[in-house]
């Protein structure tokens, strides 16, 4: 088997490398990583010397640069390659548009052209907008994307069914809740909380904190991946979710008792705008076609995921000092 991995040098995508490496040693793991600012070699020093395993440095968008990858031939394409930070897209849109959108369909296009046989589109449960206090997103919830992040996803989910329809791509679509572990960028919740109260900096919590999210341990959001990868009906979306909503000031209070450090190093901001109130997923669908269940009870992954950043402060230094950044 011949994987092509997209954005391998990210949070979930490295995870997802490092898992599969493991699992499948005889799989040849070719990853397509831009190496942005949330690219990170340091995350794949454990499978950079394995001879089943290459690293490519190029965006998805660039179709001449992927093209003699693509005639190489590939069985598979996972899709995590993304511009991924909420705040981000609200300054800087178009990016999200060009990668998200626009390089998404370059690689379905080489997909299609080079006969890839299964395309797995990594995307989020941010595709369905909010929910109030009840209910849970199904794989039939209407798209209503409400961030320029979202709606990039949401139009890259949209391109993707397209090619299955219109050409007869096999592909499938994940769509999953927030993923929490090892090798998170520290710009996300639980990374930048744990960062900040090691130094015993505020931590700045949107609003009231009373948002809730649906935490998933990165390493069962892999193992959903391998059985779409392996498993997955054509054409079908899998919602991946691991039914722990938790409020944003559940979570940081918890960093903080962990840490031994003080809630009043809280500190309310201004919320993000059109900040989304809840999302919580029905993952009922891979449960009982695939046999996927979550692995990692919240309370036991959050403590070993904070336990992570302590052994590897090193890891969050170097991306403090820039010295993670590397010519790939
Ligand atoms: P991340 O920001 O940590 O990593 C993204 C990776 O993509 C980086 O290595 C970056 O260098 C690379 N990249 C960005 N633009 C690129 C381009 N134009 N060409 C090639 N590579 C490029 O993101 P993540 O949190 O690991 O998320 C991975 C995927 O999973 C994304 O598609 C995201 O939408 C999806 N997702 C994330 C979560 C979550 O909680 N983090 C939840 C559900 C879905």
């Amino acid at each position: 088997m011949r994987l092509l991995i997209t954005g391998g040098a990210g949070f979930i995508g490295s995870n997802f490398v490092q898992y599969a490496a493991r699992a499948y040693p005889k799989y040849e793991i070719v990853n397509v990583d831009l190496l942005t600012y949330a690219g990170n070699l340091d995350n794949l020093a454990e499978v950079e010397k394995l001879p089943a395993y290459r690293f490519v440095r190029a965006d998805i968008g660039d179709r001449g640069k992927l093209e003699p990858l693509f005639q190489e031939g590939f069985d598979v394409v996972v899709n995590f390659a993304a511009e991924s930070h909420v705040d981000r897209s609200i300054a800087q849109p178009d990016l999200f548009v060009r990668t998200n959108v626009l390089g998404t369909q370059t690689l379905l296009e080489l997909s299609k052209q080079y006969g890839v046989k299964r395309f797995v589109q990594v995307s989020t449960d941010e595709v369905y907008g909010t929910l109030g206090d009840e209910g849970l997103f199904t794989e039939e919830t209407p798209l209503a994307p409400n961030s320029p992040y979202s709606a990039s996803k949401a139009g890259a989910d949209l391109l993707v069914r397209a090619y299955s329809e219109t050409y007869g791509l096999p592909v499938n679509i994940t769509r999953c809740s927030n993923n929490y572990g090892p090798y998170q960028f520290p710009e996300k919740l639980i990374p930048l909380m744990i960062g900040r109260a090691l130094s015993d900096k505020p931590l700045p919590v949107y609003g009231d904190g009373l948002n809730v999210r649906d935490w998933l341990y990165v390493e069962d959001h892999c193992r959903a991946i391998d059985l779409v990868i392996h498993y997955g009906r054509n054409g079908e979306i899998y919602n991946v979710g691991g039914n722990n909503e938790r409020t944003n000031l559940h979570v940081v209070r918890t960093i903080l008792k962990e840490l031994g450090k003080p809630e009043s190093l809280i500190s309310f901001v201004s919320d993000r705008p059109g900040h989304d109130r809840r999302y919580a997923i029905d993952a009922s669908k891979i449960r009982r076609e695939l046999g996927w269940t979550p692995q990692y009870p919240y309370e036991i992954g959050i403590k070993e995921t904070i336990q992570w950043y302590l052994r590897n402060e090193e890891w969050l230094r170097r991306i403090e000092t820039g010295e993670y950044r590397r010519d790939g």
